[in-house]
């Protein structure tokens, strides 16, 4: 049996990682924040809450690091843990670019020093590219990192970092470049997900509008729970590389939120308001990724179509409210 590490378990690639990882066989141990009660919604979710081991550990702290590695006989470690919300990022640029980097720096220091036979997943993001030209799209594994939020720059420095490992000390560290995915499991603060909820709460007649910034941007989004699949896939592999993970398309935000409000039958016009205050200080207009690479050097297999996802995620995101409902959760 395998043992895995996933740094950020609790949110939602760690979640769906987990439950991949247990179906071939892993073990698993999750690191949770020390500094506060973890939030474990979504591994209850899942129903994958007592199937693993859950670590308290300070990721900042690097003899934290050391003591787990040095205590547990790892094969892959999964970091996930990141401050991930771009938005954020720009009111709390500190916290963002302190934690993201320096997190990846002892996770990696730690592996050289106590077992650098440990595959490491970085998890890199399509945010580090930044606007480029159109004319260029889509964006390849080759291009270069031009970031235009305090996010994408953390995320570029810890690909970097990572890439920096993988050939200073030939540690199997992979770089997984992945464009947006979505699930149920997405986060409160981002967009997608405050979409499909308030959506849904409307239909409930729990809500009765939604106030959204800038819909006029394209992004490339996908199913969460078969980007982990990719993330596994690299790291069982002979070379260590970075994989874009994307769907290879772009939509619009407001496409998206559009088609959410077709599906449950709701007026777009009646029900959604503009609102400047969630505009960002710089947006990024349009990007999508090419998945040639990793379609065909691990096999990927990726067939959702945008009305695909969009009609799984609302009706996961119907039964997620139901569920939190039973359980007296917030949602
Ligand atoms: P997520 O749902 O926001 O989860 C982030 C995880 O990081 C949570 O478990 C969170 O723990 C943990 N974390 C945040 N700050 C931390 C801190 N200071 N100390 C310890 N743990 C901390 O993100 P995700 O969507 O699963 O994404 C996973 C990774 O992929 C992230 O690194 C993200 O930046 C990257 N990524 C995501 C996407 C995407 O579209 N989802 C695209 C490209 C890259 P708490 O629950 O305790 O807050």
């Amino acid at each position: 049996m395998k043992t895995a590490i996933i740094t950020g378990i609790t949110g939602q690639d760690g979640a769906y990682l987990t439950k991949f990882l247990l179906k071939k066989g892993y073990s698993v141990i999750g690191l949770l924040r020390k500094d506060r009660e973890a939030n474990l919604r979504n591994i209850e979710y899942l129903g994958l809450r007592g199937k693993i081991k859950l670590l308290k550990a300070e990721l900042l702290n690097f003899p934290d690091i050391v003591k787990i590695l040095e205590q547990y006989n790892i094969e892959e470690f999964y970091n996930l843990a990141a401050q991930s919300s771009v938005g954020l990022s720009f009111q709390q640029p500190l916290e963002t670019i302190n934690f993201n980097i320096i997190s990846t720096a002892g996770i990696l220091e730690a592996i050289r020093i106590v077992n650098p036979k440990i595959k490491y997943y970085q998890a890199s993001s399509s945010e580090m590219y930044g606007n480029v030209k159109k004319e260029t799209l889509p964006i390849n594994e080759k291009f270069p990192l031009n970031p235009i939020s305090p996010y994408g720059v953390s995320k570029a420095a810890s690909h970097l970092l990572t890439i920096n490992y993988r050939r200073s000390y030939h540690i199997f560290a992979v770089c997984g470049i992945c464009f947006n995915h979505e699930s149920v499991l997405r986060g409160n603060n981002f967009v997608t997900k405050k979409i499909i909820n308030t959506a849904v709460k409307i239909s409930m007649g729990l809500a009765d509008e939604l106030r959204l910034g800038n819909i006029k941007v394209y992004r490339d989004w996908g199913y969460a729970p078969k980007y982990v699949e990719a993330m596994w896939l690299m790291l069982q592999q002979n070379k260590a590389e970075n994989f874009i993970v994307s769907s290879g398309k772009a939509h619009s935000l407001e496409e998206f939120a559009v088609k959410v409000f077709k599906r449950l039958n709701l007026d777009f016009n009646k029900f959604v308001k503009m609102d400047k205050t969630f505009f960002r200080p710089n947006e990024l207009e349009v990007n999508y990724g090419d998945n040639s690479k990793v379609k065909k050097k691990l096999k990927w297999e990726y067939n959702v179509s945008f009305d695909e996802l969009i009609k799984l995620l609302v009706e996961d995101e119907i039964k997620y409210i139901r569920w939190n409902i039973k359980n007296n959760n917030y949602f």
